[in-house]
């Protein structure tokens, strides 16, 4: 029988300390997983930790920084020793550097690439032993840039369309393991990440509403409930989508 529920399950959150991936962390605390908030400060993944914790769960916050493969293994290593398995991997962790391509420079380009995409592959790699024990989910966090091109975030753009191929690949390298593998790809949303885009980018605010069907931005609260699909045996035969949750941005004409 198709279950959402995600009792016994242990779920990994890269950037799980706001925005996006603390909006998916509340989805599966609710579904009933245990979950581990992997991110770098340490004070905000203790601050999200403590609101998880009073969902009734098992949650510990780790410090890592995904562009790190040592941080990654070491970040898995400790997840399993404290909490006792992995099933869910959410590769949430990303940053922006918005400039044109003739502006950013190439340790700029590494950061966002390390980060956005090695992260992932980095963390994807280091949970594989672990997830293949009981068959897992793998959930990556692309983007509308995944999709379309922009002249203002180059280096996103590609770590974001690297995304749904890694996602791709992982999907058809380990269904054998019972491992599905999808990504998400979100529209606009009203984080962190965008308050400064929002702020300095004249006319955002109204281009994103004019532009998206749904007539509003996205809340980190819109991902909770496609996290859960996507870590639970509702989705088992879903595997290397890219499932855009964007309120129709991607298929406004
Ligand atoms: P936030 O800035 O709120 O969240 C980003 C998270 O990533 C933070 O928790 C941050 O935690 C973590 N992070 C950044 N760098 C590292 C690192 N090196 N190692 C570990 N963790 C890191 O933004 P969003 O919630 O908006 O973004 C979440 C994801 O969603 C990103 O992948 C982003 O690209 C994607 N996205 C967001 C969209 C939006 O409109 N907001 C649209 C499309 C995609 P800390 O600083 O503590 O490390």
């Amino acid at each position: 029988m198709t279950s959402f529920s995600l009792s016994g399950k242990v779920a990994v959150i890269t950037g799980g300390n706001g925005g996006i991936g603390l909006g998916m962390a509340r989805g599966l605390a609710a579904a009933g997983a245990d979950i581990v908030i992997a991110a770098r400060n340490a004070a905000k993944s203790a601050t999200a930790a403590r609101e998880l914790a009073g969902m009734g769960r098992r949650v510990t916050a780790i410090q890592v920084d995904v562009a790190d493969q040592a941080s990654c293994a070491a970040m898995i290593g400790e997840a399993v020793k404290q909490l006792g398995r992995v099933d869910i991997l959410v590769n949430n962790a990303g940053i922006n550097i918005r400039k044109p391509a003739d502006q950013l420079t190439p340790s700029e380009w590494r950061d966002v690439l390390s980060i956005n995409l090695d992260g992932a592959f980095y963390c994807a790699h280091a949970a594989y032993p672990h997830l293949k024990k009981h068959g897992g989910k793998i959930i990556n966090i692309g983007s509308m840039l995944s999709i379309f091109g922009t002249s203002f975030a180059p280096a996103y753009g590609a770590s974001k369309g690297g995304i749904v191929q890694l996602t791709k690949s992982l999907a058809a390298a380990w269904a054998k393991d019972k491992i599905q593998v999808n990504a998400v790809l979100p529209g606009w949303i009203d984080t962190e990440l965008t308050v400064g885009a929002r702020r300095d980018v004249a006319g955002l605010h109204e281009r994103v509403l004019d532009r998206t069907p749904a007539g509003r931005w996205g809340t980190p609260e819109d991902f909770a409930g496609v996290a859960v699909f996507l870590a639970s045996t509702a989705s088992d035969y879903v595997t290397g989508a890219a499932l855009a949750v964007d309120g129709g941005f991607s298929i406004q004409g």
